[in-house]
């Protein structure tokens, strides 16, 4: 598991989902939901988008994960949902419906190598801090670019 080719948007359909991450596995026992900090407060219920896939639709807001494998740690089947979420939110950003906070933050990866802006207010907190400035991303920026072009990923 985890080719880059398992992202090619022929491999993201409902059944082959279902098929790679042995959703049929499942035993309903609940532990995923129960043990979810975002279902705790009203985000993505994990039971429910297994039960969904299972069926051939996706439920959930799979933008509401947090990606913190706890339901993974607690599956008695290891069922590897955040793993199954990145792949439904490639599958949604390819279709154009990554919510904005996500997109601009991508945007920003891929231009400056971090998720943040980080400008002069970011260089003056740093030096009140007692902190060094923040390293120089040419190397890191090259690095990146290594990876962007080898999963084709884009944010245009
Ligand atoms: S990885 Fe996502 S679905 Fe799983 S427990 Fe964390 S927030 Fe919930
Ligand atoms: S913890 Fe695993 S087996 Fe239990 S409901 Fe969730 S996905 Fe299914």
């Amino acid at each position: 598991m985890g080719a880059v080719d398992d992202f090619e948007p022929g491999r993201l359909t409902n059944a082959i989902l279902v098929s790679h991450f042995s959703l049929a596995d499942c035993r309903d026992c609940g532990l995923c939901t129960r043990s979810c900090p975002s279902a705790r407060h009203g985000g993505i219920d994990p039971h429910s988008l297994v039960n969904g896939l299972l069926e051939d639709r996706v439920d959930e807001d799979v933008w509401d994960c947090l990606l913190c494998y706890i339901c993974e740690d607690v599956c008695p089947v290891s069922i590897n949902l955040p793993q199954l979420v990145t792949r439904l939110r490639y599958r949604s950003s390819q279709e154009g419906c990554a919510p904005q906070r996500f997109v601009r933050g991508a945007q920003a990866f891929l231009k400056e190598g971090r998720g943040f802006p980080a400008g002069s207010r970011v260089a003056k907190t740093r030096e009140e801090l007692g902190l060094p400035p923040l390293p120089n991303g040419d190397r890191a920026m090259r690095e990146l670019g290594k990876v962007v072009s080898r999963t084709r990923f884009s944010y245009d």
